[in-house]
């Protein structure tokens, strides 16, 4: 398993892709088109901004990185535990309430390649966690000022990439914000 490195790693990871040709101003207007579709406003589009505000989440959750499925309840505080053991895939995004104070998390899983996988599945990993990151982002992206507490969801994060003339939510970010031998 090669880990991120910790959650200040994961935003240096963060903004070294949106520095990537139109990356920033691709996921603003990816997010936007999410909350214009679902007419749910978003708290943030830029994804960074995002980050940082989840960041700064006083009754836990956040941006949690370098764990595996079965470790995610560790990370959360009682009140957020989940009850079924999370699946694979990239990562797991939600939220809970504590003192009627609504705490998101976004989960990025652990990654890595075996011993004998080719230099290109490591070379890849920084690039898998930085779709990752930016797709757990944006299931936390639903702006808080509403009592109606909600996630975007994959079906309408596909939707307005395929809007944005693209095939789904991961292939639009892969499309802008990642060279394409890291696809
Ligand atoms: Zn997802």
């Amino acid at each position: 398993m090669v880990p991120i490195g910790g959650v200040d790693k994961a935003r240096e990871l963060l903004v070294k892709t949106l520095a990537y040709g139109d990356c920033k101003k691709a996921v603003q207007q990816l997010f936007s088109k999410i909350a214009e579709d679902t007419g749910f406003p978003a708290s943030h589009t830029d994804a960074l901004d995002l980050f940082d505000a989840m960041r700064s989440q006083t009754g836990g959750g956040g941006i949690l990185v370098d764990l595996i499925p079965s470790q995610l309840n560790d990370h959360l505080p009682e009140a957020g535990r989940i009850k079924q053991q999370p699946q694979g895939g990239g990562g797991l995004s939600s939220f809970f309430y504590v003192s009627d104070q609504r705490q998101r998390w976004s989960a990025v899983w652990l990654q890595g390649a075996y011993s004998d996988s080719p230099k290109y599945a490591f070379d890849r990993l920084p690039f898998l966690y930085a779709l990752n990151l930016i797709h757990e982002l944006a299931h936390n992206a639903p702006s808080d000022a509403s009592a109606l507490g909600r996630v975007y969801e994959h079906e309408e994060m596909d939707a307005a990439a395929r809007e944005l003339g693209s095939s789904s939510f991961d292939q639009y970010i892969r499309e802008h914000c990642i060279p394409r031998e890291y696809w």
